[in-house]
């Protein structure tokens, strides 16, 4: 696989090392800044501030020293020039589309998203007259179909959620330019570890920090990457003004998670692949999707953007629903929670949970059928996971 995180200094080193400004105490380990304002020497030294001749911290909606190291280290791993921290991933979308677009919009969407993203574009932006397009993940001709004279913004999230169908990311950031519209990546699923958008021509990378980042299932929060441009004065413009911003100590446990984040995707990549390998083989599954597999469609694709294939594992076992619940209600280890991302693996029956809200029909139509499970693999022993798995066939 080619390997497009490849940078200097490399990852794991920015992981560790960006955004750090050692204190005169001389810690080691980044501090968290609990503090909801900031004093000034003078009056006239906060009114430099406050006009903006003197750059520098105010009040920590607008910026704080722990939020701050955060984003460096996260701009860094992404490849972008600004990072902008936010109180959930929700709030990172939501801050996106209010920071650059307005009323007569359109936008062009994958439909395969997050849930509350949909409900985001249909609901809420539809409110403010910005419309939405949906269109298939993995089929470039209908994003080019559906843009408009009025669209702006092209927003996908790959590997797709559970299907892990793989957009194609630079054909889109290229249709995206041809257009004059910028292409919004959810990069929630692969993370800088294993995809870095920005190096494949996307304008704007946007995390939920609350599933692989923090990695262990603690806090919510989000983020926005791109040019100081787009992100750095657009969306920030929105977020120091509208206030979803990440507190300090979110930022701190999500800074020491990038600093293991890539030694954990490895991890999460080859209990995935192995386990993916083992469903395969299991009469009682009719199929399995995961990308590292060549039975996947878009093997080769996500061999060329990702730099290793996942932590998500999704597959049909035969007797719809109820062979379904069967095998979910009889793991001992594994988590039944709808979250990803954690040390702890989670299984999910998106029929009846993240997908209950469609109608039947709609569920065909995005193939999620009452027989498939998701498995977010988590970091316990291999063995144990296939284990805990065949009990339920
Ligand atoms: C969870 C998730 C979100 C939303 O993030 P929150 O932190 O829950 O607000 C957005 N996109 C993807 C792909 C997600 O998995």
């Amino acid at each position: 696989m080619p390997d497009n995180t490849r940078q200097s200094p490399g990852l794991e080193t920015l992981a560790v090392r960006a955004g750090q400004h050692r204190t005169p105490e001389g810690e080691h380990a980044e501090p968290i800044f609990p503090t909801s304002s900031y004093v000034f020497d003078s009056a006239a030294a906060a009114a430099a501030r406050f006009s903006g001749e003197d750059p520098g911290n105010i009040y920590s909606r607008f910026t704080n020293p722990t939020v701050r190291t955060f984003e460096e280290r996260l701009a860094a791993m992404e490849g972008g020039a600004c990072c902008v921290a936010t109180a959930s991933g929700m709030s990172a979308i939501y801050a996106t589309c209010a920071g650059l677009l307005k009323t007569g919009d359109h936008i062009v969407s994958s439909r395969s998203i997050f849930g509350s993203t949909t409900v985001l574009f249909t609901t809420f932006l539809q409110k403010f007259g910005i419309e939405t397009t949906f269109v298939a993940q993995d089929d470039v001709d209908e994003w080019a179909q559906a843009i408009r004279p009025e669209t702006r913004l092209l927003f996908l999230e790959t590997p797709s959620n559970p299907l892990t169908a793989i957009a194609d990311i630079r054909s889109l950031a290229d249709l995206a330019h041809a257009h004059d519209c910028l292409l919004a990546v959810d990069n929630c699923f692969c993370t800088p570890a294993l995809q870095r958008p920005l190096a494949l021509g996307a304008d704007i990378v946007i995390h939920s920090a609350t599933k692989y980042i923090d990695g262990q299932g603690r806090c919510i929060g989000g983020a926005v990457v791109g040019s100081q441009d787009i992100v750095g004065e657009g969306v920030y413009a929105f977020l120091r003004t509208c206030g979803p911003s990440m507190s300090p100590f979110n930022a701190w446990v999500f800074l020491k998670g990038l600093e293991t984040l890539s030694l954990r995707m490895q991890a999460h990549c080859a209990s995935a692949q192995a386990l993916a390998e083992w469903l395969q083989e299991q009469p009682a599954v009719e199929r399995v999707f995961y990308p590292g597999l060549s039975s996947h469609p878009q093997h080769a694709l996500a061999g060329t953007q990702q730099s290793g294939y996942g932590g998500i594992v999704s597959f049909e076992v035969k007797g719809g629903q109820a062979a379904a619940w069967k095998l979910i209600d009889s793991t001992q280890i594994c988590s039944i929670t709808a979250n990803l991302g954690d040390a702890k693996t989670t299984v999910t029956h998106p029929a009846t949970t993240t997908h209950g809200r469609l109608t039947p029909e709609q569920r065909a139509e995005a193939g999620i059928s009452d027989g498939l499970i998701r498995v977010a693999v988590g970091l316990e022993t291999l063995d144990d996971l296939i284990d805990d798995l065949q009990r339920g066939f």
